[in-house]
């Protein structure tokens, strides 16, 4: 792994802006060391050097020697830091105009403002993180549910590399094999049993990299969330199942303000998967429904929509406007949502769902929320779609690992046909070398710097 190629010394504020009990100033470089003793003056005035890995009291000072905030600093030698570098870090009270001052004087005394993403950056190419890390890493910061979590952490402890590593060694297997038989054309008999190769790459790398593209699409849900539409008629009970729904998840919801003035958007978590909901009341309060313009907006949310909860009102039945609205809905993934269950009796709503053709129905009340657990594990089943969450998807790729795992399969069926083929040795050998050389990619071996760079953008500045 290459030497990290910047030696300039960097810096900036690592904790989020707002008013807390206490910022850090993070800065990485040969030049951190000299700029702690140029801007802070520590407690005890005896201090001969600072020992690594220690916590020293005293002063943040400007050139003029005055005091800027008490705070803590730390001095980490490298190698043994987060970018391999030597890493100083400042611990000052939370004040935003605090740590400017503070920082400012970092900069005078030789550090040069951190672009987003570049302490993890060094880390990558200091070779202390692999590339699936730093982009663990990003996933944690953004991550909005506790399976988000896991899963950003599984990356970060290496387990889509470590899920890979016996299908990269399972293709220098090969690779190896191919070269002696280069080397050695005349034992091409007992080398190039192609029959046994095929089966090897089929079982020890083609299986398990389909395995892991159908983990992207659940990383995809984890990381991402669904989209969760709740439609129907007016005063059906739409905002009082978003408000349940809410209530139930309280500890765990962010609100989004809706993309538009007729949805109202809020997060929950279901079982670690963030889901969106979308009311779309506001789409409803028109008073014809049929009227064009609203139909439009509440045909947007749905197309949008990974699904839809359609809910009716149990007591009045299933009446022509639901019908209106449902021939909008009937043709997406959706669940028939009987609310207020409790101003009726299971005799009543039998003859109401058999009069609708057997179409299957939930039952629901916002107001007992008899039937709220039944209706979210039901959401669940659908998003997950009959899947197994299993706990493999902590190894599951990103988009970006998509890509370059579908690319190393297609490769991957071009050597299972070359063998099929008994293509020589050599040209094989170019094919494997290809699959490698994909595959390393997604450590970041051989990544090209404008992929990094964009990888690196997605940081916020002091990560
Ligand atoms: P929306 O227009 O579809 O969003 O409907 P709301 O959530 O505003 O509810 C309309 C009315 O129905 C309100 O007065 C609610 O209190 C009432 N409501 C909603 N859910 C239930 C329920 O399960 N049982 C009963 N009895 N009333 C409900």
């Amino acid at each position: 792994m290459a030497v990290p190629q910047k030696t300039d010394t960097i810096a900036a504020v690592a904790t989020p802006p707002g008013i807390g009990g206490i910022g850090i100033i993070r800065i990485s470089g040969s030049g951190a060391l000299p700029v702690l003793r140029r801007i802070f003056q520590p407690h005890r005035q005896d201090l001969q050097d600072y020992q690594t890995h220690r916590l020293y009291y005293g002063c943040a000072v400007d050139h003029t020697g005055r005091v800027l905030d008490e705070i803590l600093a730390v001095y980490m030698r490298g190698p043994a830091t987060y970018t391999r570098e030597d890493v100083v870090e400042l611990h000052s009270h939370g004040s935003w105009l605090v740590l400017q001052s503070i920082l400012k004087e970092v900069f005078a005394a030789g550090a040069r403002p951190a672009e987003p993403g570049e302490f993890t950056k060094r880390a990558f190419l200091a070779g202390r993180i692999d590339l699936t890390r730093a982009e663990a890493v990003i996933d944690l910061l953004q991550a909005k549910t506790e399976g988000g979590v896991r899963l950003a952490v599984g990356q970060l402890q290496g387990r889509l590399e470590d899920a890979l590593a016996p299908v990269q060694a399972s293709l220098m297997h090969l690779l190896a094999l191919m070269e002696v038989a280069i080397d050695f054309p005349d034992d091409d008999v007992e080398i190039m049993d192609t029959g046994h190769q095929r089966q090897q790459l089929q079982k020890e790398v083609i299986v398990p990299l389909r395995g892991l593209l159908r983990l992207a699409d659940q990383g995809k849900i984890i990381r991402e969330g669904v989209h969760v539409v709740i439609a129907g008629r007016p005063n059906v009970g739409k905002s009082s199942l978003l408000n349940c729904l809410l209530r139930e998840e309280r500890a765990l919801v962010t609100s989004i303000p809706g993309t538009t003035r007729d949805t109202i958007e809020e997060m929950i978590s279901i079982h670690g998967i963030p889901v969106h909901l979308i009311d779309t009341a506001g789409i409803h309060e028109q008073e014809d429904i049929v009227e064009e313009l609203g139909i439009e907006r509440a045909r947007q949310k749905m197309r949008e929509a990974d699904l839809v909860l359609f809910l009716l009102d149990a007591k009045r039945g299933f009446t022509d406007q639901d019908r209106e609205l449902y021939r909008l809905i009937k043709d997406r993934k959706h669940l028939l949502v009987y609310n207020k269950i409790d101003l009726v009796d299971d005799e009543y709503l039998n003859k109401v769902e058999k009069a609708l053709g057997g179409v299957s129905s939930m039952r629901l009340s916002t107001l007992t929320h008899q039937g709220l657990e039944t209706l979210q594990e039901a959401i669940y089943q659908i998003i997950i779609n009959g899947r197994q969450v299993e706990e493999q998807a902590s190894c599951a790729p990103n988009l970006r690992h998509k890509v370059i795992l579908a690319e190393t399969l297609q490769a991957c069926a071009r050597i299972d046909q070359a063998l099929s083929m008994r293509v020589p040795a050599d040209l094989l050998a170019v094919e494997l070398q290809m699959a490698l050389d994909c595959l390393s990619d997604i450590v970041g071996l051989t990544t090209p710097e404008d992929v990094l760079e964009k990888i690196f953008a997605e940081f916020c500045i002091g990560k």
